[in-house]
């Protein structure tokens, strides 16, 4: 079976996913030709000593010209500008699609660009790491971890089989998904984790009687694991909490009650409630390492912890599961 799968792909964007998945692009052979653009010179200029693409520049709208397929890969909040700029060079039949975190914003703010005849396929892959730029892409980046692709309704099923072979190709698991379901699942087990991360650091250095020195040094009982999500590229967890705001006030809300409940259990001295609670906390926590065991091997860590659950959620609606994760 041939290996190339596109006459021309456009990647728009080479910042850690657009590079990881130009590298695979390349040594896969998955087209005859790559063209690269980002936004600044100095990247560009980058992306070429990389030997990223076949063709560089800074014009989008250049290099998404007669591409069939066209990769959106910047910030959330830069998406439908970048729609808009390549907008008159779609041609008919491409399919175009983009790797943000936040599906039902992207949407919102690429569809009014898409001209009629364009394939729009929505993806995030789970996957990442905390580093951002060119320079920190990684052709396995996406081995063994969730593509999730959320068609839009009368999405051309060939188109789709068709971008889902594309991602196979970069060694992902695919799972489709509607674009709301996506923004909640997302807020659970990928953005409240970032935002407790970047939250507890803060903490630490409020604490006026805790020296950054006893930070550092103590770190390692479990602070440093934990706040490893703190090193995030600040732009994009902005972008996430503008873009995906709703579900994240929806999971905080939770989490908060969840927190509640705990704190008023600690203030009570209630032993066997706390027990309960961190004995049945544990027992999910394996089933999770469990599940995810296969696929979580390469060691990166990003947007989601990728293990089945992720997909299996997706037919249970966030409004009506009870408001308790935990029994207390
Ligand atoms: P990144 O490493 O910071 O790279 C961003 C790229 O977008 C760079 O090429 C940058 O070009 C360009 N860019 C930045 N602002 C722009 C703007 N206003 N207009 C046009 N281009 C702009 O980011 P990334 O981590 O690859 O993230 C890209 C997308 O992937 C985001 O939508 C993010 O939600 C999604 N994603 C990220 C991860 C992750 O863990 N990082 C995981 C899954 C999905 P210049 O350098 O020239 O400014």
């Amino acid at each position: 079976m041939s290996k190339r799968l596109f006459g021309k792909i456009a990647l728009v964007g080479t910042g850690l996913i657009g590079s990881s998945l130009a590298r695979i692009i390349c040594r896969e052979g998955l087209a005859d030709h790559l063209a690269i653009a980002s936004r600044s010179v100095e990247t560009l200029k980058r992306a070429e000593e990389l030997k990223l693409g076949d063709s560089n520049s800074t014009d989008a709208n250049e290099a998404a010209c007669g591409a069939d397929l066209v990769i959106v890969s910047v910030p959330v909040g830069a998406s439908g500008a970048a729609a808009e700029e390549i907008q008159p060079a779609l041609k008919k039949g491409a399919i175009l699609t983009d790797v943000g975190s936040a599906k039902v914003s992207v949407i919102a703010q690429m569809q009014p660009f898409v001209p009629e005849g364009v394939h729009f396929i929505p993806c995030n892959p789970l996957t990442g790491t905390e580093k951002s730029g060119g320079d920190a892409g990684l052709a396995d980046l996406f081995e063994n971890r969730w593509c999730i692709l959320t068609p839009l309704e009368g999405t051309d099923p060939t188109a789709l089989e068709k971008l889902s072979e594309f991602w196979r190709r970069c060694g992902s698991n695919i799972d489709t998904m509607d674009p709301q379901h996506h923004y909640m699942i997302l807020a659970l087990v990928s953005h409240l984790p970032h935002i407790i991360a970047y939250n507890i650091v803060g903490t630490a250095d409020d604490l006026e009687t805790v020296t950054k020195s006893k930070v550092i040094r103590y770190s390692a009982t479990g602070f440093r694991g934990f706040t490893r999500l703190a090193a995030s590229d600040p732009t994009m967890w902005r972008d996430m909490c503008l873009h995906n705001r709703d579900a994240i006030l929806e999971m905080l809300a939770r989490f908060f009650e969840d927190l509640a409940s705990l704190q008023r259990a600690i203030r009570w001295g209630e032993g066997d409630k706390l027990f309960d609670l961190f004995t049945r906390a544990r027992a999910i926590h394996s089933s999770i390492i469990e599940e995810g065991k296969n696929i979580d091997a390469s060691g990166h860590f990003g947007q989601a912890v990728g293990h089945p659950q992720v997909a299996r959620t997706s037919d249970r609606p966030f409004a009506t599961t009870p408001a308790r994760s935990l029994p207390t």
